[in-house]
Formats: structure tokens, C-alpha cells, sequence
């Protein structure tokens, strides 16, 4: 059945309401968003989400890939001063932890906890796999966080919900999270990067994300955009080549072709010159949102 025939039947995971609509068509995949509570959600999920994670997703390789790590280990710092604004000390729960990298850039003051799904190819010991909604810790925590992970869950209103009931009362929850209602996402619109369907399942807003969390009792809720530029730089790179028919994105997976360094250096200056831009005016793509308990 054609999605534009059952438009007015889907269903929103977040309020369960249908006043949805069709916002993009990504081939094999649609965005739809919810009228009522404001978020965006892929349709249909598919039933083995893991088959869309590569082995690189989780390991980087090539260039790329050690530029990517090296990126993603520097703008850890930016986590751990978020959460140093809030909490001098405690216990932090991270879910979606990848290698928990970020647990290691804690001072001793804080005992960190990392989570990730049983599918996840991870090689670190100390995470933890399991399913969140189903997990139940011995310990309640001062902060949960989800570093670019509630993006990838069907139902944030449900992990929300659950990060809730596991926090101390006067505990905080961060959200950092490509920021679906953003400039960037009108400009590239189906072709914008941070889409990732059917990897990312949910497309928040800070509005929709304020709804949810007001549901579950949270205040002191407050949005900022973030200048996460190993995202968005490397986003907008991608979202310029998704234009192109040709896909030449796929060339530059393969980055041991000797071109490759050549042609992707203006695009990094142009990218890092719109990204700052973007990030001054208030318009990143990646945001942060932190509510308290
Ligand atoms: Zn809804």
C-alpha cells in the first residue's frame, strides 16, 4: 500500500494520535511528523534494524575513519563541561554509549555507567548491553544523557519515561540531537544527511523533545544549539552530495582514491564556514536539551 494512501491511519509512537503528515519520501522510507506533539518518526521501522549498521559504523576505517575518531574523542570535552555546569559529582548514566568514550573523560568526581543495545558491534568490556526500557539498575542516578542516541530509538517518549524513573529527584537529563526543524533541514530537505533513515527512527524538535518531557514531569527544561562541527561539517559535506544524482557520496566512501584529499578540501572550508554561520545565528543542526527532574 502506497504511503500517501494510508497517511491518515499512521500513527505517532510518541502520543499515539494520527494527525500525522508526510514529510519527506526517502525512497524505501518516509518522515512523517506529528501535529499534535510536534516530532518527526521513520515509517515503517524495519524489523532488523541491525542489517543498517555497517561494521564501520561502529569502527571507522580508511582516512575518514581515523579523522571521524579523532574528531569524535576532541568534542567529548564539550560533554563533560555541559555536564560540569549542572553536577560537580555523582552518577551519570550514558545510553547509546558506543565504546563509552565519554565516561572517559570524567574526573573522579563522577561514576559513569554505559549502556548500549545488544546488537551493537562493541568491543569495550565495561558496556553494558541491554535494552533500556527493560533494564532495571540496583541505583538511581544524578544525570542520564543521550549523546545522538534517542535519535535512533522508535518511541523517545518511552525512553524519556524510563530515564525519568531512574533518576534522583533534582537529577538531569541531557539530550543532544540532530535538530529536525532546523535551517539546514528546510535548505537540503530529503536529501539532508541528518534524516539517516532508517537509522535514525525519530526526528526531534526542541518543541516536540519539550513535550514529551513535560509528560513526564520534567522542568527547567532549556534548548541551545551546540557546536558539534565533527556532525554538522562532515553532515554538510553529505547532504551537498545526496543533491547529485550520480551519488558521487559513494566515491567518497573509498577514501584511498588519490583524488579524494583534492576535491574534499574546498568542501571542508565551505562546509566549516556555513556550519559556524549556522551555529552563530543560532540555527546548528545539532542541539542540546537539558530538563531537570
Ligand atoms: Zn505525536
Amino acid at each position: 500500500m502506497k504511503a500517501k494512501d494510508n497517511k491518515h491511519r499512521i500513527k505517532c509512537p510518541n502520543c499515539n494520535s494520527s494527525p500525522t503528515f508526510q514529510r519527506f519520501n526517502c525512497d524505501e522510507f518516509q518522515i512523517y511528523f506529528c501535529k499534535k506533539c510536534l516530532n518527526g518518526f521513520t515509517y515503517p521501522v524495519p524489523k532488523n534494524i541491525g542489517q543498517y549498521y555497517n561494521d564501520s559504523y561502529w569502527i571507522p576505517k580508511g582516512f575518514l575513519g581515523i579523522l571521524k575518531k579523532t574528531m569524535y574523542h576532541l568534542f567529548q570535552l564539550r560533554r563533560k563541561y555541559w555536564i560540569m555546569d549542572f553536577l560537580k559529582k555523582g552518577r551519570i548514566l550514558d545510553v547509546g554509549a558506543g565504546e563509552a568514550i565519554f565516561s572517559k573523560f570524567l574526573n573522579k568526581n563522577f561514576e559513569a555507567t554505559s549502556l548500549d543495545l545488544p546488537s551493537a558491534k562493541i568491543q569495550n568490556p565495561d558496556v553494558i548491553k541491554t535494552d533500556f526500557l527493560t533494564w532495571k539498575p540496583k541505583i538511581k542516578f544524578d544525570a542520564v544523557v543521550f549523546w545522538e542516541s534517542l535519535e535512533h530509538t522508535v518511541s523517545p517518549h518511552e525512553y524519556i519515561k524510563k530515564a525519568a524513573s531512574i533518576l534522583n529527584d533534582g537529577g538531569y537529563l541531557f539530550v543532544e540531537y540532530p535538530r529536525a526543524d532546523c535551517l539546514e533541514s528546510h535548505i537540503f530537505k530529503r536529501f539532508w544527511y541528518h534524516l539517516d533513515p532508517p537509522r535514525h527512527l525519530s526526528h526531534l524538535t526542541p518543541k516536540g523533545l519539550e513535550k514529551i518531557l513535560t509528560r513526564s514531569k520534567f522542568r527547567s527544561i532549556s534548548h541551545s544549539g551546540v557546536p558539534a562541527f565533527e556532525y554538522t561539517i562532515t553532515g554538510f559535506i553529505a547532504s551537498t552530495l545526496n543533491l547529485f544524482p550520480s551519488r558521487p557520496i559513494d566515491f567518497f566512501k573509498d577514501s584511498n582514491n588519490s583524488i579524494f584529499l583534492i576535491l574534499l578540501f574546498p568542501l571542508i572550508i565551505i562546509s566549516t564556514f556555513v556550519e559556524i554561520c549556522f551555529f552563530i545565528v543560532g540555527q546548528s543542526p545539532i542541539y542540546l536539551t537539558v530538563a531537570k527532574k
